[in-house]
């Protein structure tokens, strides 16, 4: 059932020469007069490389060179590009309901999401709202708690969330995250957000009695948090024994917990999901990314029944009056359908297992070098720091980014950070390329 799951493209079709932006000049060229890039500052950063297509873990820019797509387009196309099945998946539904109204209207492709997601999610989850994006899933998950309490008739106004988080770029989400380097200019618009962090092993007391006297106070609404997980703070990892006890103190105080899973979800971690790996399970959950397998956006916000009967009422006002036109598209749905039945196959699970494996190699190997600082693995996910202060977007990490594309691989360091979190239909081979093309960096920094 599961043949073609793992494209046999273990081959590079072509060694790359050095990125040479003029092959694609006609659709890069023709980019600039109108297209306006996220996360760019147009007049440092002018060029764009035009991908033409992808295929597998493959991004093939108009020449024909190849690129290993070593984050997955950002942690979305995990079962590989233009993966057969899923894509055979969207045809069939695509030719039956394309789009309809979700609010009075229903249909079988969320339903059957539905069906298979709730039982793959913690075993308090028991009800899905849908959105579009990483950014709204947080945003819906953040409103909810909120008036979860004002339904309730409490005055609850205060959010926590971790630093150095980020939730996206709506205003609400913006708000929660704590990486604001970039934010300036809304500052003072956002939400009010008080700001902890995850204590660590060896020193737990002291700032889990500070917390605690912080949540007597009885004004926290909830607590927004990346388990295990930072991905935005350069896959900052944190101990899962810490969050569990910042968590068993949030629901002491009944603080809803919103588990932003956006990146970790669906395999990362090593589990399903990364609160699979914490006694306390959260209240609501935030999914996006890799929900749809890369192919349309869409973002559910999942929450307990206990959550949901806040809102269940003979008031009209006590409602979720919060709706995106594109809610539960058949068309995404059907994706992320498709897109767990992959992830519960044996050969991805093995995968899994497999990649994990190769990145502890890499780790053990890696700590050794005098250029690098520390390594973090878990799960797919494998972080190197490099022993030097380096900018965000600045000069180092551009070099450090050709660097990659010139030897036939995609990666986006995040200051000195460098990261890999490939699709897991990867081969050895072509991981074993990722890993030359950082060790080769190495040398250069
Ligand atoms: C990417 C991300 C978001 C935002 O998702 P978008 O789809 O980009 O709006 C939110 N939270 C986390 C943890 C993310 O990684």
């Amino acid at each position: 059932m599961f043949f073609g799951i793992i494209p046999h493209l273990c081959k590079i079709d072509k060694l790359n020469g050095p990125t040479d932006l003029t092959h694609s000049k006609k659709i890069a060229e023709r980019d600039k007069k109108y297209l306006w890039h996220p996360l760019t500052q147009h007049k440092l950063h002018p060029n764009t490389l035009a991908i033409a297509r992808a295929k597998g873990v493959f991004l093939y820019d108009e020449a024909g060179n190849a690129y290993i797509d070593g984050i997955s387009s950002w942690y979305t196309a995990v079962y590989g590009h233009c993966n057969q099945f899923i894509l055979d998946e969207v045809k069939k539904q695509m030719g039956t309901l394309d789009q309809v109204v979700f609010s009075g209207f229903t249909h079988e492709p969320a339903v059957k999401l539905a069906e298979a997601l709730i039982p793959l999610l913690p075993y308090n989850q028991e009800k899905l709202f849908f959105s579009d994006n990483g950014s709204t899933a947080t945003e819906v998950g953040i409103k909810m708690a909120l008036q979860y309490h004002f339904n309730k008739g409490a005055k609850r106004n205060v959010i926590l969330a971790l630093e150095e988080g980020f939730h996206g770029d709506t205003f609400g989400a913006m708000s929660v995250s704590g990486l604001s380097v970039y934010n300036g200019p809304f500052e003072e618009h956002l939400i009010a957000v008080e700001r902890i962090s995850i204590p660590s092993n060896e020193e737990l007391d002291e700032p889990l009695q500070k917390l605690e006297k912080r949540l007597q106070k009885g004004d926290v609404a909830a607590f927004i948090y990346e388990p295990l997980v930072q991905g935005a703070a350069a896959m900052k990892m944190h101990d899962p024994k810490g969050l569990c006890q910042v968590l068993r103190l949030m629901k002491k105080y009944e603080v809803l917990m919103v588990a932003d899973e956006v990146m970790t979800g669906f395999g990362k971690t090593g589990t399903h999901f990364a609160s699979d790996q914490i006694t306390i399970k959260p209240d609501i959950i935030c999914l996006s990314k890799a929900l749809t397998a890369g192919l349309v956006p869409m973002a559910i916000t999942s929450c307990t029944k206990y959550v949901y009967d806040a809102f269940y009422s003979d008031e009209m006002s006590k409602g979720l009056f919060h709706g995106h036109t594109y809610t539960a598209n058949p068309l995404a749905c059907a994706a992320a359908l498709s897109g767990i039945t992959l992830l519960q196959s044996e050969a991805i699970q093995e995968q899994l297992k497999q990649i994990n494996q190769w990145h502890r190699d890499f780790a053990m190997e890696m700590k050794e070098h005098p250029r690098v600082q520390a390594t973090r693995v878990l799960g797919v996910i494998f972080a190197l720091d490099l022993n030097l202060e380096m900018e965000r977007y600045g000069n180092l990490r551009d070099k450090l980014y050709k660097h990659f594309m010139d030897n036939g691989v995609f990666l986006r360091p995040l200051g000195n950070t460098i990261y890999i979190l490939a699709p897991y239909i990867i081969t050895k081979a072509q991981m074993m390329r990722i890993y030359d093309a950082i060790r080769s960096s190495l040398e250069m920094v």
